[in-house]
């Protein structure tokens, strides 16, 4: 097994400070838009450019965030998603706006995950954001984008591309969670 570093604290600190830039420049601004996370690691990603866009326009932008374990087409409880449920509680549970909105509802939503890989689950988010609402638009964005798509999605914002094999793997550790900053690749 080879470990080896390809992006440190101050490449992912550059990466989301241009990913901020990008999606003010995108948008013209931050109106009506609302940054939600998908967990694990991509809460804390959408937390910090939600920081950093503060820091760069002064204002604040809402976030939450997004658990899509009940989504996954490829997981064994999950895959069935909530329009067969109807569950309108587990509706509830899964999509957490933490601070400064009440809805989705015509926003522009902009996704964060840590990697980008068959495209799965960004498709399973997208479901669950559905089932919670209309958003105006949908963007997403993140840390690092593996490759090897098996639905028709591509991000808007990419902190780095990392053409990978299948047999690699990445790893992201965030000083939230992981208790520092950095992204490995893996092989076996
Ligand atoms: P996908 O659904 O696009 O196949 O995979 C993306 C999801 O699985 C993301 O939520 C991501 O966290 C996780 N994932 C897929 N491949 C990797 C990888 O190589 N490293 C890490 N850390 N997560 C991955
Ligand atoms: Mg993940």
């Amino acid at each position: 097994t080879e470990k080896n570093v390809i992006m440190d604290e101050t490449a992912i600190r550059r990466a989301l400070s241009r990913i901020a830039h990008e999606i003010l420049e995108k948008n013209k601004g931050i109106e009506n838009c609302l940054l939600i996370g998908i967990r694990t690691r991509g809460v804390y990603l959408a937390q910090r450019i939600a920081e950093r866009i503060k820091e760069i326009e002064g204002v604040d932008i809402p976030y939450g965030e997004l658990d899509i374990t009940h989504y996954r087409d490829d997981r064994e409880e999950g895959g069935k998603g909530l329009s067969e449920t109807k569950d309108q509680n587990l509706a509830k549970s899964i999509l957490t706006i933490t601070s400064g909105s009440t809805g989705i509802h015509d926003k522009k939503v902009i996704l964060f995950d840590d990697v980008l890989y068959t495209g799965r689950t960004i498709r399973a988010a997208m479901d669950a954001l559905m089932d919670c609402g209309r958003p105006r638009m949908i963007q997403l964005a993140v840390l690092a984008d593996r490759g090897h798509r098996e639905l028709p999605i591509r991000p808007d914002y990419i902190g780095k591309n990392v053409p990978t094999s299948t047999h690699e793997q990445i790893e992201v550790a965030l000083t939230e969670y992981d208790g520092k900053d950095e992204v490995y690749i893996i092989s076996n």
